[in-house]
């Protein structure tokens, strides 16, 4: 850990623009006709991490470029807009980190890694402060202590290189070609090895990967989930058809490279659109799921259900939520927007009844079998879309106590919020994991009777521009 936080950078920052402008330049072919070369200082950021400087009295978006720093950008022309990128820094903020991992920047994944860890949370907790003015203060942003290798589902595709070999990565910012990822600083490491053992028997099996626009070839995707606590491992092959060649020699060959593997699937897709997963499965080897421990309570995830991805995190999300709500053994809740259960779950052992709400059929399905496993007999959930099943419970004149929603990042709707306003729980813990449609949401519930007691921002995911926030609304008497 300590190589990784201290390599590179030091002295030399032009090679390592150099460096990263070859590989921003590969990867953003479609940003236009250079204009103009010129110098520019840095005066804040976007709300995504991106630094704003001002050129020929226009406001533009320098990636990487911090508050204070100088540097000479390239500035592009596409059509009605400009673009401006690093060429050289001409000076340095504090808050710049050594340089990370070399793969990083390309993925676009990681987009203020750029920034030390204590930048990264400062900026993040301004963001927080500016949405959420209209309805008080939030908390200071709860941090992660080793704010690295947290993700706990790792993705890749899979296609050719130029020597036409088989590689797996992910895609460049606004482009098809695939850059090999072996060595992010948020992946976990075991799920990346892994995946390199894949995609070399992959090319030992003289598997070919699929070509989205000829509709050609086998292998699509990847995926590896890792139960941290548990140590359970689940790999999912995603692959155009089910005529997997050779698959138990596969299956024979990954496992002894691997024997921590505890379970192996072969995921069908065959849509053409932009979801890794599709809707078909067949389990290859071990039971089709595995076992995470959060918060106290066993959860069996699979392949296709959400699953919080930093998990050490998640249970500093759970607890907060969690204590927000005041539950005291007698409430009725509702968790919405549930996955698999975890919120309710975890809140039912203090609460006197749990109804789970979610649309994706796995995941309640997982829920369900997860109320089971840890012997909790007061929760029950329903696969539906969350607004209409308020709906459904605001015309059964319902009493509801307290109301969890944890909605995905475009927020709630008005079928769930109205009906939420009619059911008129005392209090509402909204957790969000984007805070500019929580706050849309927000301002409409304090419209209709609801109070914004309490803002906590939570960093859940270190190194990305991405924010996770919790409100709690109380019911004005
Ligand atoms: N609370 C869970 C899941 C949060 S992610 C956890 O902490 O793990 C958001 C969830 O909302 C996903 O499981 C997604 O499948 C679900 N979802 C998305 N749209 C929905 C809708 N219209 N109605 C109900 N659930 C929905």
């Amino acid at each position: 850990m300590s190589k990784r936080k201290n390599n590179g950078f030091k002295k030399r920052p032009n090679k390592q623009f150099k460096n990263q402008n070859r590989q921003a330049g590969t990867g953003k072919q479609s940003q236009g006709k250079k204009i103009a070369t010129t110098e520019v200082t840095c005066q804040g950021l976007t709300s995504e991490g991106k630094g704003i400087v001002q050129w020929d009295g226009k406001q533009l978006e320098v990636e990487q470029l911090l508050p204070g720093e100088k540097a000479e950008v390239t500035i592009y022309k596409k059509g009605r807009f400009f673009n401006a990128e690093i060429k050289r820094l001409i000076n340095f903020s504090d808050d710049r980190a050594r340089q990370p991992k070399k793969y990083d920047d390309e993925c676009g994944g990681c987009q203020i890694q750029h920034m030390t860890y204590e930048a990264q949370t400062r900026f993040k907790q301004k963001v927080v402060d500016d949405l959420m003015k209209p309805f008080g203060k939030p908390e200071p942003i709860i941090t992660m202590d080793h704010p690295y290798d947290y993700r706990n589902k790792n993705v890749m595709t899979f296609g050719l290189n130029k020597k036409r070999q088989i590689i797996s990565g992910l895609y460049a910012p606004n482009s098809h070609r695939i850059i090999p990822m072996m060595g992010s600083i948020i992946h976990d490491p075991k799920a990346d090895e892994i995946i390199q053992t894949v995609t070399d028997l992959a090319k030992s099996f003289k598997l070919q990967p699929y070509n989205e626009d000829t509709g050609q070839g086998f292998l699509r995707h990847v995926m590896v989930k890792v139960g941290k606590k548990s140590g359970e491992i689940m790999v999912v092959i995603v692959a155009a058809s089910p005529m997997f060649k050779g698959k138990k020699n596969f299956v024979k060959a990954l496992r002894k490279d691997h024997p921590e593997i505890s379970t192996i699937l072969l995921n069908i897709n065959q849509r053409n659109d932009s979801m890794v997963l599709g809707d078909q499965e067949k389990v290859l080897f071990g039971k089709g799921t595995i076992i995470d421990t959060l918060c106290g309570l066993e959860f069996e995830i699979s392949a296709k259900s959400f699953y919080q991805i930093n998990p050490v995190q998640t249970e500093k999300l759970y607890n907060e939520a969690i204590e927000m709500a005041g539950l005291i053994g007698k409430e009725k809740v509702v968790d919405a927007y549930c996955g698999i259960g975890t919120i309710g779950l975890v809140a039912s052992k203090k609460a006197g009844k749990v109804i789970g709400v979610e649309l994706n059929n796995d995941a309640v399905r997982d829920a369900i079998r997860n109320s089971k496993r840890n012997g909790i007999q007061n929760a029950r959930f329903y696969q539906a879309d969350a607004g209409e099943y308020m709906t459904q419970l605001a015309a059964q004149g319902e009493n509801i106590d307290v109301v969890f929603l944890d909605p995905p990042r475009s927020g709630s709707d008005e079928a769930f919020l109205s009906s939420l306003v009619k059911l008129k729980p005392s209090r509402v813990v909204y957790i969000s994991c984007n805070p500019e449609t929580q706050a849309r949401d927000l301002k409409y519930l304090t419209k209709k009777g609801y109070e914004v007691k309490r803002m906590q921002p939570v960093d859940m995911f270190p190194q990305t521009s991405h924010i996770e926030s919790i409100a709690l609304l109380t019911k004005q008497s």
